[in-house]
């Protein structure tokens, strides 16, 4: 029954592999730090209204240190064009705080010390091993947790269990590539809205959980 599932999911990623080639992160960075702060700023916010504000804000430090140093308030202003600014300006200050403390001025290359800081989660530590440090991480967003739903992979309700149904049934080597194949459908095709599902490359192998779709 896996090994006939884990088939299924391989197809499934084979094909967003040939219709999305050039699936990856939309976010601008140049840095750890930089793509640390960028995810922490998409929860919740598209990537192009983070990468309106990104380019002001990394204008305004190159170090740990000196994104920690930045008034609060000042910080607000700098991401004010995306969702909860307020709070998000909370955790970069913190997470700046805590790398310059606990990690010498350098984020950290591991998942549980990647929690540990303001607010960085599942999503995001899993998102910075995958992208920042081409260590094997799989991601679950929004769109992840949507498609992966309705094509029936998991039948989890909270991210935890989604990334773990997830893990089991794509092979590690895959799994950044995954997230980000997931999400280009999501965005494309398999939408919260009108999933496009009659034009579908996946019809024949999807489940259609949740779905009236067609
Ligand atoms: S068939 Fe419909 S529900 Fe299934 S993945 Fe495609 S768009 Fe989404």
């Amino acid at each position: 029954m896996i090994m006939q599932e884990k088939k299924r999911v391989q197809k499934i990623i084979e094909l967003l592999k040939q219709e999305y080639p050039d699936a990856g992160t939309r976010l601008h960075f140049s840095n750890h730090l930089e793509l640390l702060v960028a995810v922490v700023l998409s929860a919740q916010s598209t990537d192009e209204q983070v990468n309106k504000v990104t380019p002001e804000l990394f204008a305004r430090f190159s170090s740990a240190r000196e994104l920690a140093a930045i008034d609060l308030e000042e910080l607000g202003e700098l991401i004010r064009g995306v969702g909860l600014y307020k709070n998000k300006a909370c955790h970069i200050k913190g997470l700046a705080e805590k790398i310059v403390a606990d990690y010498d001025g350098e984020v950290p290359g591991d998942f549980n010390e990647l929690l540990k800081l303001p607010g960085v989660g599942r999503k995001t530590a899993n998102v910075m091993l995958a992208v920042g440090f081409n260590q094997p991480g799989l991601g679950v967003d929004t769109h992840v947790k949507r498609v992966a739903r309705r094509l029936g992979i998991t039948a989890g309700k909270n991210v935890t269990r989604i990334e773990k149904d997830l893990k089991q049934v794509i092979p590690m080597s895959l799994w950044s590539e995954s997230h980000h194949l997931l999400i280009a459908h999501g965005r494309a095709v398999c939408r919260a809205r009108n999933p496009q599902c009659s034009e579908c490359i996946l019809l024949e192998l999807c489940e259609r959980v949740d779905g009236n779709h067609l």
